[in-house]
């Protein structure tokens, strides 16, 4: 899955704020903003909205040219607040890494922010920001998964997704060759991963979180019809998202959301850098050398035993191999030479 190829995007709304407003209402606010754009948003069109209110607050004097990075950090601590309040309800605001990188990630960001109408200061300022790759996300917190959806998704909506997630993962399992369509709809991380590995001309391989349509078609309770309806409604819901070339799969919210599901139920590789599940990535190539280690053979509190392979998130990936190794840290085989990408 690749959510940059959404069609979907979320335009940012303005916040409506009540002639009453004062600077203490913030926190709610920005949730609100937040839960208007489907639960989730990239940090930096949530920093536009704040903008924008201290604006309508009249915190930033008109003309003012607001501090990027001073705001930046006044978000994080409203989102702290705001978490604060969430606490006893069961739902928290994450903050969680595209696994797809910075530079998909700014490239959403800047589809987000098509529809709005930023002051020219407002936005010189946040193009003074560096890329970032993190969004926010509202996740239900509730132990069970079952319950953890339950409060938008209707049952019928959890059964077929919990349906799908299984799809993902075993499909998720299997190295295969990497296809042309494939290839076509994720230039973009694979031209990262490549910049990053040095690789002159890629690799071949690939394993991916995403599956085509006409699988998630089979899911008997439904229709076809029906399948495709329900895919769309958790598009819409940016809890699944399709890529250019048509397959379907997990959006960041949900995989925030997911994360120890896929990571205990579905032995879902975790980063080695972030510890975070890999839906988009590169992994380890020396294939013979991870399978022993897969979830049957591990203990369950074993630190790799939830999955065999080695595996980072685009930007993690970028790290990792400038300035950490260019070689597996389970394995030892080389991670530029001859990998596996994570589309
Ligand atoms: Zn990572
Ligand atoms: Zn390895």
């Amino acid at each position: 899955m690749s959510e940059t190829a959404t069609p979907h995007t979320q335009s940012a709304e303005p916040i409506a704020t009540a002639p009453s407003a004062s600077p203490a209402d913030i926190p709610r606010y920005l949730l609100q903003f937040l839960l208007a754009s489907q639960g989730v948003c990239h940090e930096y069109t949530l920093l536009a909205a704040l903008l924008q209110l201290a604006r309508d607050l009249g915190l930033v004097a008109e003309g003012d040219t607001p501090d990027a990075t001073r705001w930046h950090g006044q978000l994080r601590e409203h989102i702290e607040t705001a978490n604060v309040r969430l606490e006893p309800l069961q739902f928290h605001v994450a903050q969680v890494q595209l696994g797809s990188g910075k530079r998909a990630a700014m490239a959403q960001w800047r589809r987000e922010m098509a529809g709005v109408q930023l002051s020219p200061a407002d936005t010189e300022s946040l193009s003074q920001l560096p890329d970032s790759s993190r969004y926010y996300v509202h996740v239900n917190t509730q132990s069970s998964p079952e319950t953890r959806t339950g409060t938008w998704m209707t049952p019928q909506q959890v059964e077929f997704a919990k349906w799908c997630v299984a799809q993902f993962a075993e499909h998720g399992s299997a190295v295969q060759t990497l296809g042309p369509e494939v290839a076509a709809a994720s230039a973009g991380i694979r031209a990262d991963i490549d910049g990053a590995s040095g690789s002159p001309h890629g690799w071949r391989r690939c394993v991916s979180y995403s599956v085509g349509s006409t699988q998630l078609a089979q899911y008997p309770g439904l229709s076809a019809i029906e399948t495709e309806q329900a895919v769309a409604q958790l598009c819409e819901r940016r809890w699944l998202a399709r890529t250019s070339d048509g397959r379907v799969g997990l959006t960041v919210r949900a995989a925030a959301e997911l994360d120890s599901l896929l990571r205990d139920t579905y032995a879902l590789p975790r980063c080695a850098v972030c510890a975070r599940v890999v839906l988009h990535g590169a992994a380890c190539g020396n294939l013979a050398a991870h399978v022993s280690e897969g979830p049957e053979s591990g203990e369950e509190d074993e630190d790799e035993a939830s999955s065999g392979m080695a595996m980072w998130h685009v930007d993690c990936y970028q790290h990792y191999v400038a300035h950490v190794s260019k070689s597996c840290p389970k394995c030892s085989a080389s991670i530029v030479d001859d990998a596996v990408y994570v589309l």
